[in-house]
């Protein structure tokens, strides 16, 4: 068994958005991002994200806060729900476009998409004022590589300037970007860990650089600088046909009433090495061993991984 470095000041999170059940791989990152707090005597927060009204599904929060506690997985404090943090991503808003960082821009969705996603600063000194959605700058190619060392899929650096460009974060019908909004709670909430799915690990260069503008109220721009935070992104689980598991493609809710099971799947296919015998005892015993035997490092170093059968 390895031993687990203690640190008082770790705060971990999971933060799942109310677009439906769980399944196998929103488990997988619910289960993960609480093991590897427990093992750290960390706290384990959850964040509802709220803040997509056209995607969420009437009853999903309360199915996941259900589901994580009939798993065992059980947070700590309060809930924050995102519906309730409008004045901050406001204010966030606001701050960055005093220091300069952030623009109003009214490009047309064909002008953007025939940039090819990556946006050209078209409207950077065009001081538009109607009906824009608002971009953050990012440095100019040469200063623009942002790098972490990720704790599962080891080193990761993205250009911003050609790989993301001035990104969006708040849009044209006024939501907050799920960026923005994730980055300002992150900070909110002292987070020190994020592990969460491969699926945004092409988002943390820019959360990382959020950050940094977040924090940042002078004139000049602000520049790259390392993470604050430290990140593990973990395999996707796939389907059949090799798509990540999403309600989009009808991944299936976890099975309720085999969450013994359910768990020794997640901890077996996250390569933690569960004993057979462990699949037949409570939620409760089942986390102990996985807290006790977390081994990080185990967890493959794959973007993509499929699901077990049953899922
Ligand atoms: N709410 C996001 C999702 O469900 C996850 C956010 C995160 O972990 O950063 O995909
Ligand atoms: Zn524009």
């Amino acid at each position: 068994m390895k031993t687990a470095i203690k640190s008082a000041t770790y705060i971990g999170r999971f933060a799942p958005s109310p677009t439906g059940p769980l399944h196998f791989g929103s488990l997988v990152c619910a289960l993960a991002s609480f093991l590897d707090a427990r093992s750290h005597s960390g706290r384990w927060l959850v964040r509802v994200e709220d803040i997509d009204p056209p995607r969420e599904i009437p009853g999903a929060t309360t199915t996941i806060l259900q589901q994580l506690t009939d798993h065992g997985l059980i947070w700590d404090g309060e809930l924050l729900y995102q519906s309730t943090r409008i004045e901050a991503y406001r204010d966030a808003i606001e701050n960055l476009q005093r220091s300069g960082v952030a623009y109003n821009c009214d490009c047309p969705r064909q002008r953007i998409t025939a940039l090819g996603g990556i946006y050209d600063g078209h409207c950077r000194d065009r001081q538009v004022i109607e009906n824009a959605a608002v971009r953050l700058r990012v440095p100019a190619q040469s200063e623009s590589t942002q790098s972490f060392r990720d704790l599962v899929m080891g080193d990761y650096s993205q250009n911003l300037a050609t790989e993301a460009g001035d990104f969006v974060v708040q849009r044209r019908d006024g939501l907050f970007s799920y960026q923005l909004a994730v980055t300002v709670d992150d900070q909110f909430q002292n987070i020190s860990h994020i592990i969460r799915g491969a699926d945004l690990i092409d988002s943390t260069p820019r959360q990382i650089y959020l950050q940094n503008c977040l924090n940042f109220s002078a004139d000049s721009s602000p520049t790259i600088s390392s993470p604050a935070l430290t990140y593990g992104h973990l395999p996707m689980a796939t389907n059949a046909e090799g798509q990540k598991l999403s309600k989009q493609n009808h991944a299936a809710a976890l099975i309720a009433g085999e969450e013994s099971q359910n768990l020794w799947l997640a901890l077996e296919w996250l390569q933690q090495q569960p004993p057979a015998e462990l699949n037949a005892e409570s939620v409760e015993r089942i986390l102990d061993w996985a807290i006790g035997n977390w081994s990080i490092e185990s967890i493959p170093k794959q973007i993509a991984l499929p699901a077990p059968k049953h899922y």
